[in-house]
């Protein structure tokens, strides 16, 4: 068998555990695969760089299909009770985390995230959907004391069909952060996973199908988003679209959006300042920062990319930060000993690799990693710059890749200006023992997420999502459900003998 059939057969395997039987990846729309009739997505797998799977993409057929049944699912979703809801989400975490091993696996093989970050992530998913089954049944309107005779109250409804983009790096995380807030306020969603990923998207819906979910309510379309996108907006029938990735596309799909006056949630990219005083306790302040960047190699919307280092500790930071990030476990995201794997394409493989080489002809220096790029895959090792000036363009665009830029700095004013001398206001970060110093530079960074002697840490419970070209809305917790519901007021005359005039009462 060449290496090619082997990898092919590998997640071909592990995608029928979910699809059993089933011949091609495919959409899955109205409880059922759907093939698709488009150009072919040929994937390649990030460890070797040999060809993967492939299936042709879903576009408009996929996309029609699946608004229509979003429909018809939307309507049987919302009869239910709010109870009945709760209860069956409870279910689709439970049989998340029963399959969690299966869900790892296949997210691995198909996206190279290391095996123990993705058995993670399938905990997480789980989570969501039981946390999300508490909320179901307590999301509900005012009674409004209004200077009329009249009652008036409101209600929270569902929106109806709503469209959620995806991207690549954390597929299988992003799918539950979406669908499950939306699917709790009694939405039907049709999910649009990036081409490289929809496999763990796909399973997730057939699992939720099995724990009760009716048929319609949860639909994923395998295939490009300048196909599937544009018509599941032609179709007028969608009420909402939530778009993670990065800003160039999020404003291709809000420019799309906005021509048929669907509102969206956009939940973009960062450069996020990862601020090091001189009094951090400088052990946890590396360990930290290498987290910050280095996890999922890069590949993070929330990636600590802009390290900024007080100059009294600024060299021997430096040093010895590079010397742990060269230290860290990179390679075959199969091991559970790997810290690090591949980049998940070519195409963000080349562009890793252009930046890296444009920041040294701007002048930045390669600390510790002689040689960034390893093996026949799509690896970058942890790559340390410094010399980095806040306006060098390194400093200033998402590399989205496991690449971080240590800029230095004097004083806690000069620190927070740098941190919010950028596009992005994704996230943000800060080390230091001043108790009063955190707290004022959590309140000056402008970012939807801030840490103090941390980083990383999100939560379905907490608020999440960006300032400036960083996004709009929220996509997590008590905001994310406020995001999946619209509000109608009702009125209703208690007099005896109600007033007739005409004009506003
Ligand atoms: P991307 O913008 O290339 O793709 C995202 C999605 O958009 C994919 O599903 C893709 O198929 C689709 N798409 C592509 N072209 C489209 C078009 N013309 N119309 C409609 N849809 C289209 O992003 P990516 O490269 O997959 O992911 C990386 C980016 O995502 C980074 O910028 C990262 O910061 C961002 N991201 C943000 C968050 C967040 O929550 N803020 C989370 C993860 C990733």
């Amino acid at each position: 068998m060449s290496s090619t059939q082997a990898i092919t057969a590998d997640v071909f395997q592990a995608f029928q555990a979910f699809f059993p039987g089933a011949s091609q990846v495919a959409s899955y729309v109205d409880g059922k695969l759907l093939a698709g009739t488009g150009e072919v997505v040929a994937l390649k797998q990030a460890s070797t760089g040999a060809d993967s799977v492939s299936y042709p993409d879903g576009g408009a057929p996929a996309a029609q299909a699946a608004v229509a049944a979003a429909l018809a699912g939307q309507a049987k979703w919302w009869a239910l009770t709010h109870a009945q809801r709760g209860r069956i989400l409870f279910a689709v975490g439970q049989r998340v985390r029963a399959r969690a091993e299966e869900l790892a696996r296949l997210e691995s093989l198909t996206s190279g995230k290391p095996i123990r970050d993705c058995r993670g992530e399938a905990q997480k998913v789980a989570e969501m959907f039981e946390y999300y089954a508490g909320w179901t049944d307590k999301v509900y309107g005012d009674v409004i004391p209004v200077p009329t005779s009249h009652l008036n109250y409101t209600r929270r409804e569902p929106i109806g069909v709503v469209l959620q983009i995806t991207p690549w790096n954390a597929p299988m995380f992003t799918a539950g952060w979406q669908i499950a807030p939306a699917i709790a306020m009694g939405n039907a969603v049709v999910l649009k996973p990036s081409e490289l990923t929809p496999f763990t998207s796909l399973a997730l819906a057939a699992l939720a199908e099995e724990a009760g979910v009716p048929v319609g309510v949860i639909n994923v379309l395998a295939g490009y988003g300048h196909t599937i996108v544009p018509a599941a907006l032609a179709t007028r029938q969608v009420e909402k679209a939530v778009f993670v990735g990065s800003v160039p596309t999020g404003a291709k799909v809000a420019a799309n959006a906005a021509q048929h006056l669907v509102p969206c949630v956009l939940e973009l990219g960062g450069k996020s300042a990862n601020i090091v005083f001189e009094d951090a306790d400088i052990d946890r302040a590396i360990l930290g920062a290498q987290a910050a960047i280095f996890a999922g190699a890069g590949q993070s919307c929330v990636a600590g990319s802009r390290l900024l280092v007080q100059r009294g500790i600024h060299d021997a930071f430096v040093e010895r930060f590079a010397a742990g990030a060269a230290r860290i476990r990179v390679g075959d995201p199969q091991d559970d000993k790997t810290e690090v794997g591949p980049i998940c394409s070519q195409r963000q493989f080349e562009h890793v690799r252009g930046l890296i080489a444009s920041a040294q002809q701007e002048g930045a220096r390669l600390v510790g990693t002689p040689e960034p790029f390893d093996g026949d895959g799509y690896f970058v090792r942890p790559t340390v710059l410094a010399g980095v000036t806040p306006e060098m363009s390194i400093a200033r665009t998402e590399v989205f890749g496991p690449v971080v830029v240590v800029i230095p700095f004097d004083t806690e004013a000069e620190a927070i200006a740098i941190a919010n001398d950028s596009d992005f206001g994704l996230a943000g970060a800060v080390w230091t023992r001043d108790v009063g110093r955190a707290h004022r530079v959590a309140a000056g960074v402008r970012a939807g997420t801030f840490w103090i002697n941390g980083y990383k840490t999100i939560n379905v419970a907490s608020p999440f999502g960006g300032y400036k070209q960083s996004g709009y809305g929220r996509s997590s917790g008590i905001d994310a459900l406020r995001e999946y519901t619209q509000v109608k007021s009702i009125w209703v005359e208690t007099a005896a003998e109600p007033a007739t005039a005409f004009g506003y009462l």
